[in-house]
């Protein structure tokens, strides 16, 4: 059995789950160990996660298992060797040796708890790219067109036009596939340009640590230092203060000395709460760039794609019924194709449609004409509510909790905006669903009432 596709696809699932915070810091380093007798085994990068996967976690990770087909009996958690730790980093990032000894300050100095795997961890993947992400496998259609034609002027000069360029959308609609293409690009064209790649929630814990270890010259070094400063989920930096004045700063040296700087978040600057306004107007100056899910013909043509890398050639019925399966998310339809690969493979039998439908079912297979009424209805109905107590001016508990789920759904379902969702449950500002959206994401984590409300609510609204 295939492990590591088997966890690629529980992870995916897990990462729509939960917040993006949640999934980077508790998830994205784990593997799937073992699948034996009746035993999952998963290992965690230290004992610090192994902790919170068993306490918070493991509900969650069981459901997603039994989803994905596993059978077992007991879940254990485990801590990853270090040297297993070590080899992920490099499958999986790509570091840039020439740009390390052409940017000696970026060598691991930078990080001041030198030493530990987590510490190298960062570090690699912060100068490295993921070279799996370049502009060739990158397919163009409705909702990307733009994005991607401003990300190829760029790679060809950067910081000559778009600066600083600000992508924005959905999760899993290939925003950091393309600024990494950039970066990839860059650096195929010329290797001492320096490119800095790095997540809003590392360049904050970066930023913490260069503070709390006295390191903080060295830190702003190697941002100011950048050629291209690309960061990825903008959005993290809310309400950090201390961190976005450091950023402002950073963004300020940088955009005066022609540097390219792009960002990418899930949504518009002027919808990232707490913001500071300086910030923000910065943001504002270049270029800023709403991507959109791809439309069914793009899915059909991504599907194909990355059949392609698999060696395979995908029957039309089945491709079509992927895109369908999947609308909105490019990240879970990768997922879901992987599993059925994965699926395929272990009972060495073609992917055809059929093999589709029997592993992933029609009922869950998403109605091309979702929309917003229905998930309210849906919604109030799950609680007992009447539609218009839901979208009323009520504040009890028991009706604003409903109300914020409602909005969640909205979003994570519909990709609706802000605005939008507010005005489909009856709130003039639209800063209100942001906050819902967020609290519930949050709550999802831990609060098992919330999680199963809103699968059973979306699993109705998709019977
Ligand atoms: P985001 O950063 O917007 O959440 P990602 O860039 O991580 O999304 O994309 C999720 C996955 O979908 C990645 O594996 C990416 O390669 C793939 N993907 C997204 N859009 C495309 C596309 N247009 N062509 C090929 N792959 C894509
Ligand atoms: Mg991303």
């Amino acid at each position: 059995m295939d492990t590591t596709s088997l966890w690629q696809a529980v992870l995916g699932e897990i990462e729509l789950g939960v917040s993006k915070g949640n999934y980077v810091t508790w998830f994205k380093n784990t593997r799937l160990l073992k699948v034996k007798d009746g035993c999952v085994q998963v290992g965690a990068p230290n004992i610090f996660i192994k902790q919170q996967l068993e306490k918070k976690f493991d509900d969650l990770i069981a459901e997603t298992l039994r989803n994905n087909g596993v059978k077992y009996e007991k879940i254990e958690y485990r801590i990853l060797p270090a040297s297993s730790l070590h080899r992920r980093v490099e499958d999986e990032a790509i570091v840039l040796q020439n740009q390390q000894q052409a940017n000696p300050k970026a060598g691991p100095g930078v990080s001041s708890r030198q030493g530990a795997s987590h510490s190298s961890f960062t570090h690699s993947y912060r100068l490295g790219l993921n070279e799996r992400y370049t502009f060739d496998n990158f397919i163009v259609g409705s909702g990307n067109e733009l994005a991607y034609a401003a990300c190829q002027a760029i790679a060809q000069s950067p910081g000559a036009k778009y600066n600083p360029l600000f992508l924005y959308g959905g999760v899993g609609i290939g925003k950091t596939h393309l600024i990494q293409a950039v970066g990839n690009s860059v650096v195929a064209k010329n290797q001492n340009v320096n490119i800095v790649y790095v997540s809003s929630e590392q360049f904050i814990q970066e930023f913490l640590d260069a503070i709390r270890y006295k390191k903080n010259t060295d830190f702003a070094g190697v941002y100011r230092s950048a050629d291209v400063l690309i960061i990825d989920d903008i959005q993290f930096i809310a309400g950090k203060e201390k961190t976005q004045d450091e950023f402002f700063h950073t963004f300020n040296a940088l955009h005066q000395a022609n540097k390219q700087i792009i960002i990418t978040s899930d949504r518009q600057p002027k919808d990232i709460p707490t913001l500071t306004d300086r910030l923000r107007s910065r943001f504002e100056w270049g270029m800023a760039i709403d991507m959109q899910a791809p439309d069914f013909e793009t899915r059909c043509a991504i599907i194909q794609s990355k059949a392609g890398t698999h060696n395979l050639s995908l029957e039309p019925d089945l491709v079509d019924h992927l895109a369908n399966y999947v609308q909105n998310n490019i990240r879970e339809l990768e997922g879901v194709l992987n599993q059925l690969i994965a699926f395929c493979d272990m009972r060495g039998i073609v992917p055809t449609a059929e093999v589709a439908v029997a592993l992933l079912g029609n009922a869950k297979a998403r109605p091309k004409h979702l929309n917003a009424k229905q998930v309210v209805e849906r919604t109030a109905k799950h609680f007992q509510l009447t539609v218009d107590e839901l979208v009323g001016p009520k504040r009890d508990k028991e009706i604003v909790v409903p109300r914020q789920i409602a909005m969640y759904i909205l979003r994570s379902e519909l990709h609706l905006s802000f605005p939008k969702i507010a005005r489909e449950l009856g709130r003039k500002d639209h800063t209100t669903a942001i906050h819902s959206v967020e609290k519930i994401e949050k709550e999802k984590a831990f609060d098992n009432e919330v999680r199963i409300a809103i699968a059973d609510i979306k699993e109705r609204l998709y019977a």
